[in-house]
C-alpha cells in the first residue's frame, strides 16, 4: 500500500476528530424546565441535528440543597415530551466532585489556585469598604501569593485569574466581546465548604465532553471571561460560544410567572402539542423571511444560530395559541387521541376512546389547546342535568317546544339505523310535519343534549350519542320545559 493510501484513513480520522460539533443543555435541577431553558435546549439541539453532532444534557447540581430529584424529573420529562433527545448518558455534576477535586489539587500544586483563608465576615467588610470607597467589589488578592492558615477556618479555592490583559471571544449571537482581565478577580472554585463552583464545573465538564459550542441564556455571558481563563490554565480547547437573550413578559420585564405558566409542563397540562412549542420558540428570536410555520425538517434546514437576533423577545401567548390551533388541525385524529384523552381525566371526566376518536375531526377547526378541545367535548360523556338560564330562555321559549322535542324522539326512536344521514332525515321530517322553522327543533334539541356547550352540525352532534342516550336528553329537556314553564 502506498503511504499516501496507508495515511488516509489517520487523516480522515483527524479531521472528524476535529470538526465534531457537540452541542450540551446543562440546566440546574433547582425549579422547573423554564420555557426559556426549552428554547436554549432547542437552539442546541437544532445546531447539533444540523451538523451531524452530538446533543449531551449535563444535570448541574452541585448546589446540593436547592437541586432535587423532582426538577431534574421534570427536565427529563420536558425534553421526552418535545422529543429533545439527548445523545449519551446523562452527566450529573453532583457524581464527579472527586474528579473535581482531583483538579483542583493539581491547579493547587501548580500554582494556578490558592487557598483563601478569608472568613466571611472579612469578605463582606472588604465588600464594604470598596463600597464606600466606590471601588468595584472583588477579592483584593489577599491570599494570591502565600499566606498563614487560620485557625478554625476551612479554606475556599480561588483561581489565580491573569492580572493583565484581556479576554476576548467572537460570540454567534453577540459579535465581539471583550472583558479586562482588570475587571476580574480571583474567584472562587471550590467554596469552604467543599463544593467546586458552577464556573469551575461547567469548564472540566464541557471541556471533558469536547463541547464545541456552548449556548446558553446571556444571563452568563459575565461567566464566559472567567471560564476562558480556566480553560486556558488547563490547557484545554476554548469553545465558541452563544449567548441567545432574554425573554421578556409583555410589561418589558424577564419573563416569569408572574407573566402565566413557565415551567414547559404547564404548556402540556394546558393541552399545546409539541410541535407548536418548538415552532414557537424557534420563532422567538430568530427568522427566516417572513415564515412562521416550520416543521422540525425546516427548522433543521433553515435555523442558524449566527442568526439569533441579539434583542431580547416578547412573549406572545396569543401567538402560541394560534400555532397551536393550526397544529391541532394539521394533526390526525390518531395523533392527536393519546394526548387528548388525559385531558378527558383532568376534568374527571371518563370518555370514551372510540367516541373521542369519532368526534375530533368536529372539534380541530375550532380548539386552540386539547385542554379546550376536551372542555368542548365533555357534554358527550356528561349529561346536561341543568341548563345554562340565558340559553335556556332562548332555546326554549315558545309553548310548543316541549311537543317538538318529544316528537322527534318518536322520530329518532324509530329509525332502524341511526347514523348522520337518518338522523339529518328525521330533524328534517320533524321540521316539516310540525311546519315550523329549523331553528325551533335546532335550538333546543342542541341545548338538549349539549347543555350548550359547543357543537358542530345538530345530525353530528347527535351522532356522537348512542341512541338511548339522544332518547333520555330529549326527555329530560321536555320535562325540564314542563317544568319550567308550568
Ligand atoms: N446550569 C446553568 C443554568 O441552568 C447553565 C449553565 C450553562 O449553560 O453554562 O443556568
Amino acid at each position: 500500500m502506498s503511504p499516501y493510501l496507508a495515511g488516509r484513513p489517520l487523516f480522515l480520522f483527524v479531521i472528524v476528530e476535529v470538526f465534531m460539533v457537540v452541542t450540551r443543555f446543562a440546566p440546574s435541577p433547582t425549579g422547573d424546565l423554564h420555557i426559556g431553558g426549552v428554547r436554549t435546549a432547542l437552539y442546541c439541539w437544532l445546531h447539533a441535528r444540523q451538523h451531524q453532532g452530538v446533543f449531551r444534557l449535563r444535570i448541574e447540581d452541585t448546589d446540593l440543597e436547592r437541586s432535587t430529584e423532582a426538577s431534574t424529573q421534570v427536565i427529563l420529562d420536558g425534553l421526552n415530551w418535545l422529543g429533545l433527545h439527548h445523545d449519551g448518558e446523562i452527566v450529573y455534576q453532583s457524581k464527579r466532585f472527586a474528579d473535581y477535586d482531583a483538579i483542583i489539587e493539581q491547579m493547587i500544586a501548580r500554582g494556578q489556585a490558592y487557598y483563601c483563608w478569608c472568613t466571611p465576615e472579612e469578605l463582606e467588610a472588604m465588600r464594604e469598604e470598596q463600597k464606600r470607597l466606590g471601588l468595584p467589589q472583588r477579592y483584593n488578592g489577599k491570599y494570591r501569593d502565600g499566606g498563614e492558615p487560620v485557625p478554625g477556618v476551612t479554606p475556599a479555592v480561588r483561581f489565580k485569574n491573569p492580572l493583565e490583559g484581556s479576554v476576548s471571544w467572537h460570540d454567534k449571537v453577540r459579535g465581539v466581546v471583550t472583558v479586562n482581565n482588570s475587571e476580574l478577580d480571583d474567584w472562587v472554585i471550590r467554596r469552604s465548604d467543599g463544593a467546586p463552583t458552577y464556573n469551575f464545573c461547567v469548564v472540566v465538564d464541557d471541556a471533558e465532553a469536547k463541547v464545541s459550542l456552548v449556548i446558553r441564556g446571556e444571563d452568563h455571558v459575565s461567566n464566559t471571561p472567567k471560564q476562558i481563563n480556566l480553560y486556558r490554565a488547563l490547557g484545554y480547547d476554548v469553545p465558541e460560544f452563544a449567548h441567545v437573550p432574554m425573554i421578556l413578559g409583555d410589561d418589558g420585564k424577564r419573563l416569569s410567572k408572574r407573566h402565566g405558566a413557565t415551567n414547559v409542563l404547564d404548556y402540556r397540562r394546558e393541552g399545546y402539542l409539541p410541535p407548536a412549542i418548538l415552532n414557537y420558540l424557534v420563532r422567538l428570536g430568530w427568522a427566516h423571511g417572513d415564515q412562521e410555520i416550520f416543521s422540525i425538517d425546516e427548522m433543521l434546514q433553515y435555523f442558524r444560530i449566527d442568526d439569533v437576533h441579539s434583542a431580547a423577545s416578547t412573549f406572545n401567548t396569543e401567538k402560541l395559541r394560534w400555532l397551536n390551533q393550526h397544529y391541532i388541525k394539521e394533526s390526525t385524529p390518531q395523533a392527536l387521541l393519546p394526548q387528548l384523552l388525559p385531558h378527558f381525566a383532568a376534568l374527571g371526566v371518563t370518555a370514551d376512546e372510540t367516541t373521542v376518536l369519532r368526534a375530533i375531526p368536529h372539534y380541530q377547526e375550532r380548539a386552540k389547546t386539547l385542554k379546550e378541545m376536551a372542555e368542548h367535548m365533555s357534554w358527550i360523556f356528561v349529561a346536561p342535568t341543568d341548563f345554562p338560564a340565558d340559553a335556556a330562555k332562548k332555546a326554549f321559549k315558545g309553548g310548543e317546544t316541549a311537543h317538538l322535542l318529544q316528537d322527534l324522539q318518536t322520530r329518532i326512536a324509530a329509525l332502524a339505523d341511526v347514523n348522520v344521514e337518518t338522523l339529518h332525515d328525521a330533524i328534517a321530517a320533524c321540521v316539516e310535519a310540525n311546519g315550523v322553522g329549523f331553528g325551533k327543533v335546532g335550538q333546543p334539541a342542541r341545548l338538549a343534549v349539549t347543555g350548550g356547550a359547543p357543537s358542530p352540525d345538530l345530525a353530528v352532534t347527535l351522532s356522537l350519542l348512542n341512541t338511548t342516550e339522544i332518547l333520555r336528553r330529549l326527555q329530560f329537556a321536555a320535562e325540564y320545559i314542563a317544568q319550567n314553564q308550568g
